[in-house]
Parts: structure tokens; sequence; C-alpha cells
């Protein structure tokens, strides 16, 4: 709750500088934000391999303009090196780009946007850091621009911030070096910023950055239920990280698989709220379902445990559907993750659902049919999938959920394993489980609907 708290409170600075917004320029070759101008000393770092080049200061950086990438720029390598008193974040590109840094708070972050960049390293990168570095995620993040998101170990200050062209073959290297910080406050360049990054992203709500949500219906077929399937995270948002998956891939593997064998069982109209790796925030997700009038939401995720010791000893899949207070502790604090998505991705998009709502939604709850076709949905889905993967100890949970908050659509969200088993992920990775998973869940449906679908106009 404190993470939250603290979000609001930037989220509310943010929404008060205001205005001005288109006005912001897009740096070319480094930003040179207040809060880094005037570092004129740049410490050398005694550990990066290769040897840095000399840092120049930024000004010698802001060479014309970089020539027109011929296709995309990939980011292919992504390092952190050094120690407490100074630490370098490096990123190799196989070209030029342009880019912003900023910081956000509670829980301390610099960001770096990138234009127009695509990642090929390993998804798990990045899950261990160095120095003021805990950790990092990359990703696509609004259409055009890729977000780089460096958890750090408390506030930090970004002394220098250098693009360097290395060899004749156009490859660059974006380095960011960190030092404590000495002042904890973001300057108000940085606000403009995170509200500017905000902005992309609302301007993405309209056209969603994954192809269209195409209904598919067979057009004979109108009122085939719809049912949305919700991969959980993507883009800059990994999820939870196994040893060699990440959350994002395993559950938008899962959700295609759902997608195909719903179609092909010609009962169902589908709807993704992605379809590709793209980060999409947890309300957009709710309006996609809400306007097109889903009959079933579905939210496909994958849980990971921090106690590495308890990691090989628990394992299986659970069902979640919403309740104001959870069914126990370690599923409360499941959904505190899961809602804290969008604000560790750095989205800090005005909420659209106030306190009030959220009781009324709950209220609401209380008085319609809807949570009751949902736990009537996960009790079936729970019998369905007991028969063909190993479920959790207690499989039918429940919690506050943002994604499920909907007054309309009966909603789970099911946890489909633990990536952090190494067992289980290597399972989930697998096509086989994928497709196990996928018709054990449209068995489910099949269910549902059979027993539920009546009372659907
Ligand atoms: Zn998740």
């Amino acid at each position: 709750m404190r993470l939250l708290t603290s979000s609001l409170i930037i989220a509310s600075a943010i929404a008060f500088v205001g205005g001005g917004l288109a006005a912001l320029p897009w740096r070319v070759l480094g930003p040179a934000p207040a809060w880094a101008q005037g570092s004129t000393h740049v410490k050398t770092m005694p550990t990066t391999p290769p040897p840095a080049p000399a840092p120049k200061p930024r000004s010698e950086t802001k060479s014309p303009a970089p020539p027109a990438p011929v296709g995309p720029v990939v980011a292919d390598g992504a390092s952190v090196s050094g120690d407490r008193s100074l630490t370098r974040m490096a990123v190799e590109l196989t070209g030029p780009v342009e880019y912003q840094v900023f910081r956000l708070q509670a829980p301390d972050r610099v960001v770096i946007d990138i234009s127009n960049v695509e990642f090929t390293i390993p998804p798990a990168t990045g899950r261990n850091g160095i120095g003021l570095v805990t950790s990092f995620r990359f990703g696509a993040f609004a259409p055009g621009r890729a977000r780089v998101v460096i958890e750090t170990d408390g506030s930090v200050q970004v002394e220098a911030t250098r693009l360097i062209r290395e060899g004749s073959r156009g490859r660059h290297r974006l380095e960011l070096d960190f030092i404590p910080a000495s002042t904890a406050g973001l300057s108000e360049s940085e606000i403009a910023a995170a509200r500017e990054s905000a902005a992309r992203l609302r301007l993405s709500d309209a056209t969603p950055p994954s192809p269209p949500p195409a209904a598919k219906p067979a057009p004979d077929a109108p009122r085939l239920p719809l049912i949305m399937i919700d991969p959980g995270h993507g883009g800059v948002d990994s999820g939870a990280r196994g040893a060699i998956g990440v959350e994002k891939d395993i559950v938008l593997a899962v959700g295609r698989e759902l997608e195909r064998a719903l179609l092909a069982s010609g009962k169902y109209r589908v709807l993704m709220t992605r379809s590709s790796d793209a980060f999409v925030p947890l309300e957009q997700r709710i309006r996609l379902s809400r306007e097109h009038e889903a009959q079933l939401f579905i939210s496909l995720h994958a849980d990971s445990l921090e106690a590495r010791e308890l990691a090989h000893a628990i394992r299986g899949a659970t069902i979640y559907t919403l309740s104001q207070s959870a069914s126990d502790e370690r599923a409360r604090k499941l959904a505190d993750k899961e809602n804290a998505a969008d604000l560790l991705a750095g989205a800090h998009l005005p909420t659209e659902v106030s306190q009030d709502d959220v009781k009324s939604i709950l209220f609401d709850l209380m008085a319609r049919e809807t949570n009751g076709l949902a736990l009537n949905f996960r009790q079936i889905a729970a019998k369905r999938l007991r028969g063909s993967i190993q479920l959790s100890r207690d499989p039918q949970r429940s919690a506050n959920f943002l994604v499920l908050r909907q007054s309309e659509t009966p909603a789970v969200l099911i946890e489909l394993g633990y990536i952090s088993n190494t067992e289980e992920e290597k399972q989930m990775l697998s096509q086989e489980w994928q497709r196990k998973v996928a018709a054990s869940i449209t068995a489910a449906i099949n269910d549902f609907f059979a027993t539920s679908g009546s009372i659907f106009r």
C-alpha cells in the first residue's frame, strides 16, 4: 500500500505540472535535464569491460542529428557494471537512437525511453543487478517507443549519459552513470518527461499497440458469446521472470493457443487484449472488455516466489476471482504485485476508476449475478485444469485484482503456475503444456456456457 500511495503522489505531481505537453522536445542524442546539467566531473569506471572511452561532456555528444537508420535499430545487449559509488548501465545498439532519460520514485527507478528500437536481448536478462542497480526490464512501451526501466537501490543521480559510436559499422552504445543521490526530489523536467510519456500511452489507447482486436465472428453468427482473453503484462512489463523465460511470453503463448481452440470450436467470438509483445495498461484491458461487452474475461498470468529456498517446493495453478479482501495473505500480496504492473513500467496513467467507483463496483458485485458467475466458472475451471496440469494446494482463491473489477463481465485471473519453479517453468515453456492448458480452459468454457449460457442475452 505504501508503494501505491506514494505513486499517487507522483501522479498528482505530474498532473499538477499540466499543459504544454506538445511543446516538450524529444531530445536527440541525449537529454539535458536540469538535474543532470552542470555535472562536469565524470568518474571513470574501474571495472567496465570493454574499457570505456573517456567520457565526454554532454555537449560534445551532440553531434549532428543521426542519419535515418536503415531498418529498425536493434538493442542486442545490456549490462550493468561498477559498484555503489558509481554504477554504469550500458545498452548495445546496432545504430544511433533518440532517447530520453528521467527518474521516477516510489519505487525508485530510472527510465530510458528510446525511439524505434527492437530488443533481441534474452528476456530474463536484468533479473540481477550490480551496485546501485537492483534489476532492469526492457521492451515496447508505446507505438514507436521502447523503454528500459532500471530499478535502483534508493534514489540515484544520473551523473552522465552518453551515446557513443563504436567502430565503423554504425554500432552505438548508450551509457548511463549513476551515483548515490544527494537530494531525493524529482526535477520539473523529470516530472514533465514522465507526463509526456504517459501522454504517449494515452495516445496509444485510441489505437491499441497490438493489432486492433478483430472480433472474428462468423458473419452469420453475430450473437456467439464473446470471450476476452487477457494475456498479462507485455512489452517493457515482463511480469515474473524465471531462469529462462518471462511471464509475458508464456501467457501470450497460452492465450494464442486458447484463442485458436475457442475459434476452432465455432462456438465463440474471441478478443485478445494483446496479441503481440505490447505494453497494455490494466485499465485499457478493462475498457476493451466493457466496450465489447465480453461475456467472459480470462486473465492469464504466471506466479513467482521471491523466496528462492521455497521455489522448488511450491508449484501449481490457481484461479482467482475478485473480492475486496483477499482469501489469504499470499493472495493479497499477489494482487498487489499484479496491480503494480503499470506502476513498475512507469506508466502513470491517471486512473479512470476512482475509489468511489471501485467501492460501487464491489458493491454491485454483491448485488449482481456477475460474481456468482465468476465463482461458478472458477469452480469449473479448477475441475477441468485438475485433469491436465498440477494445481496449487488451494486452487480457488480471491483477491482485489484491478483487472477483475468489472461489473458486467464475469472475470477470473488464472495463475498458470510458478515460473520460479524450474521444473514447472520448463513445462510452461513447452507448446505441449500450453496446448493442454488451452484445451482444459476451452472445456471449462464449454461447461460454463452449457450451464450458465441461458442467462446471457
Ligand atoms: Zn502477472
